[in-house]
């Protein structure tokens, strides 16, 4: 059997093509995708990108009434050492960045509203000089969801510097239990 068999030229196994897709919209993003297969390897089941909850987290786990965000530092304004205001175009940059904060702000509270749990994780905990273990920040992202008390969280790079970049930080609540 051929791609040319009269029966369509979808050549790609559904793997490829979610692949594929995901490098077209832009999502699956490097340190997204460690903690996947890291998650999935662990037995944790999970939907993808759920449109249907507020600020589409990239993962959720119904059962579990648990949702993670994994957040690039500088789209989403994080306040470390990834984050810089570009140069140019200040206030653009500032309006665009402080709305996508105000929008994730909302998202978290639309959530637990609705019953949901939070974790987000930082692009900072996995990449650049902030950087933790994998396996650190990945046990600490098992045993939050493991841990059906744990409340809304947020894992990010260790030793985050009070850098001042413009762009005023939201808050949200860290309920992890031990730090
Ligand atoms: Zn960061």
């Amino acid at each position: 059997m051929t791609a040319c068999d009269g029966r369509g030229v979808d050549v790609l196994t559904p793997t490829q093509r979610s692949l594929c897709m995901s490098r077209i919209r832009g999502r699956d993003t490097k340190p997204e995708m460690l903690i996947r297969r890291g998650l999935f390897a662990r037995g944790f089941r999970y939907r993808l990108h759920d449109g249907t909850l507020p600020g589409r987290p990239d993962l959720v786990f119904p059962a579990r009434r648990a949702v993670i965000f994994v957040h690039g530092c500088f789209w989403h304004a994080h306040d470390c050492a990834l984050f810089t205001l570009p140069a140019t175009r200040r206030e653009f940059w500032e309006n665009k960045l402080r709305a996508n904060r105000e929008r994730d702000a909302s998202a978290i509270t639309a959530l637990e509203q609705g019953g949901w749990r939070v974790l987000v994780i930082w692009e900072c905990a996995l990449k650049g000089r902030m950087k933790r273990s994998f396996d650190e920040v990945f046990d600490e992202c098992a045993c939050w969801l493991a841990d059906s008390g744990a409340e809304t969280a947020e894992i990010q790079g260790s030793g985050q510097a009070d850098g001042s970049h413009g762009v005023e930080p939201t808050s949200i609540t860290d309920g992890r239990k031990r730090q």
